[in-house]
């Protein structure tokens, strides 16, 4: 829809002026605001349509049947979770509630862009609620125009109530999310903010289901290595391709006095569980090895960047003088899917056998390089591993970067009925 249309269309939802709707519209598009949000904040200013007679009265309507093309809806549900975050809006700060409402027909997102008071449990009737998709999905907007209403009779719905979750089910885009977890890992760092230079905290969080890298942007004292505690409030975002547990201003951090217990292991899935979860921080998963690939044994990296050098010459750095290095990229498969596992320096000598000066040595001998990348193809590929690591996909395919790679050279009778054994469990 052209802007004029745009402009036209919310002009007579509102029942105001076209053309001062239109020079508003252009100039928050010129500040790059979203057209959603752009209009979303001009039904602000000039207050929703339902009253002021130009727009259609919202119809009450269950949770399930709202979607991304109604404007607005009246709905009577239970309040999920409650989350609290800053965020920079037209260049302000402004603080606002989301979360997840809920009735017997389905759950919704919302945002609210004012503090209605919302808690957990809560059952109320949202009157003139916007609605605006997100991701495909509609979600509700509770502002200055919607009417919120506490009901006294609570709603029952077929969903959890409350944010408590463990780590492993937390994906990018939850918020309002409660964790028991460890400190296992935690770090000040000092960054380069919105707001100029500030601390904030990083690290790891685990639990029994698994663990997670965590930033804390506003340091709390009860953060540290190895403390165990009870963080309300925290929202999840994904950071470098696995999720990330974000706790804020707004999330408040209890010292537990007894330890919480952390799994040793990583879970295990398949390959085609792990990738279609869109990453994972520890994950594990067995399959055999079917090819090395180019770029692996004895390589060269940027001096500056890291990069992998080819024929002297860095994607970002031109012509450098390339340091060497030892790597594997090695493909696995489980049957389900396959994954382009990492190893770095340390696990690749000890597939190898040798270390750098091992493999140049090698290298020289034979005056060849390849020979490195050869001798561990011949020493890993058809065979079957277990590898834990840290898994990342994005558009050009699932990177394992391997933290374990072990042979599962059990004999195969054995794994037979240890499978056999926790089918039965
Ligand atoms: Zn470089």
């Amino acid at each position: 829809m052209s802007l004029e249309a745009e402009a036209e269309e919310l002009a007579s939802d509102l029942g105001v002026d076209k053309e001062e709707v239109m020079d508003d519209l252009e100039k928050l598009v010129s500040y790059s605001v979203p057209m959603d949000e752009a209009k979303q904040s001009l039904r602000r200013k000039y207050g929703d349509g339902a009253s002021s007679g130009g727009g259609s009265e919202p119809t009450s309507k269950d949770v399930a049947d709202v979607t991304p093309d109604d404007s607005n809806v009246t709905v009577t549900a239970r309040v999920l979770t409650v989350g609290q975050r800053s965020i920079r809006y037209q260049g302000e700060d402004q603080v606002i509630f989301e979360g997840e409402l809920a009735d017997e027909s389905g759950h919704i997102s919302y945002t609210a862009w004012q503090d209605f008071d919302l808690s957990p449990g809560d059952t109320v009737t949202a009157g003139n609620a916007g609605v605006r998709e997100w991701e495909g999905n509609p979600e509700l907007n509770l502002g200055e125009s919607t009417t919120l209403v506490f009901e006294d009779e609570t709603l029952d719905v077929p969903y959890d109530v409350g944010g408590d979750r463990e780590l492993q089910t937390l994906a990018p885009g939850d918020r309002g999310r409660n964790v028991v977890v460890r400190v296992l890992e935690c770090e000040r760092k000092t960054i380069d903010g919105r707001d100029g230079e500030t601390e904030i905290l990083s690290g790891v969080l685990g639990d029994e289901s698994g663990r997670l890298p965590f930033t804390d942007w506003d340091p709390h004292d009860e953060i540290e290595e190895g403390a165990s505690v009870r963080i309300e409030d925290v929202y999840v975002r994904e950071f470098r391709g696995v999720p990330s547990v974000n706790v804020s201003e707004f999330s408040s951090v209890i010292a537990l006095g007894e330890a919480v217990e952390v799994a040793d292991g990583a879970p295990e899935m398949t390959v085609r569980e792990a990738v279609t979860s869109g990453g994972a921080f520890d994950v594990a998963v067995v399959g055999n090895l079917i090819e090395v690939r180019d770029g692996s044994g004895l390589i060269e990296r940027c001096p500056e960047c890291g990069r992998v050098v080819q024929n002297g010459q860095c994607r970002s750095h031109g012509d450098v003088d390339g340091e060497d290095d030892l790597r594997v990229k090695a493909i696995l498969d489980d049957g389900t899917d396959t994954v382009t596992v990492v190893l770095d320096d340390e696990l690749t000598a000890e597939v190898y056998g040798g270390d750098l000066s091992d493999a140049l040595d090698h290298a020289r001998d034979e005056m060849d390089k390849g020979v490195v990348a050869d001798e561990i193809a011949e020493k890993i590929v058809g065979r079957e591993y277990r590898v834990r690591g840290q898994l990342s996909v994005d558009e050009y395919g699932a990177n394992l970067d391997a933290s374990e790679f072990d042979a599962t050279d059990d004999d195969p009778a054995e794994r037979a009925r240890d499978l056999l054994a926790e089918v039965r469990a």
